[in-house]
């Protein structure tokens, strides 16, 4: 065996890949060799140090990052210069017209509002309170007495305003529950119809002007004033329901 040989198999020879008679001719070629013996040195430590893991680091933190930025960069850069064929446009313009299309329909199709979502619980409840002969829960038309009865119920005072002699006599007061808390409901009547006019504390002091919806064929209004929101609800006409809000709005002072 000569040097050529013997540095071609070195490699082998250390990591004990050799078959016997190799093995033997490689042996009896370092002894004699020093220079081959040094190589076989060499490979021996270098063998022995990746096998302790001095040889091992960790790679930073950032390198994978820095990889993958790279790797778009390229990407992207390999992207310009595409030369798109035709039929492409021929499926990418509809494409992007349904895309056009879809974002304008963005807006309706969200979900409801907060507001969409209380007037529901609304409706629920001023239902629910007709269904079950459960219209007062303290059934007086004194708003002296109505309004002391929320004391201990509820950790505010609902204004209770009489308003029998413009057509809208109360009929009583009742504790609910809407948007996750209790709520006090006072219950007004005008002819054949029941109007529930439920109020809370509201969460900033702003006044807010009225808003009127219509949902499942009741007449909602709703507003918030001296830091109270109030919500009215019947199967009144709008028209009636606007009069009811606006002499209730006259009524209820800044202080109350
Ligand atoms: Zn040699």
């Amino acid at each position: 065996m000569n040097c050529k040989e013997a540095q071609n198999l070195i490699n082998g020879y250390v990591d004990g890949e050799l078959d016997l008679v190799r093995n033997l001719e490689i042996e009896h070629h370092i002894q004699e060799c020093a220079l081959c013996t040094q190589s076989y040195k060499n490979q021996q430590l270098l063998r022995n140090e990746i096998k302790t893991g001095s040889f091992y680091f960790k790679a930073p933190a950032d390198l994978q990052r820095r990889i993958q930025l790279s790797l778009r960069k390229a990407t992207k850069a390999e992207g310009r210069a595409w030369v798109l064929p035709k039929w492409w446009f021929n499926i990418a313009a509809p494409m992007a017209a349904a895309a056009v299309m879809v974002l304008a329909l963005v807006p309706f199709l969200r979900g409801p509002s907060a507001d969409d979502l209380l007037a529901r619980e609304i409706v629920s409840s001023h239902v629910r309170s007709l269904m079950a002969s459960h219209l007062a829960d303290v059934p007086s038309s004194d708003q002296h007495t109505v309004k002391p009865w929320f004391a201990g119920k509820v950790n505010f005072s609902p204004p209770v305003e009489d308003l029998a002699k413009q057509g809208f006599p109360l009929i009583g007061g009742r504790l609910d529950y809407l948007d996750n808390r209790p709520v006090a409901a006072l219950i007004y009547q005008r002819q054949k119809h029941f109007i529930n006019l439920f109020i809370w504390p509201s969460e900033s002091d702003s006044a807010v002007e009225t808003k009127t919806v219509s949902r499942q064929g009741y007449n909602l209004s709703h507003w918030t004033r001296s830091g109270m929101t109030y919500w009215a609800a019947s199967d009144l006409n709008n028209a009636e329901l606007q009069e009811f809000v606006q002499l209730l709005q006259n009524q209820t002072s800044p202080t109350s």
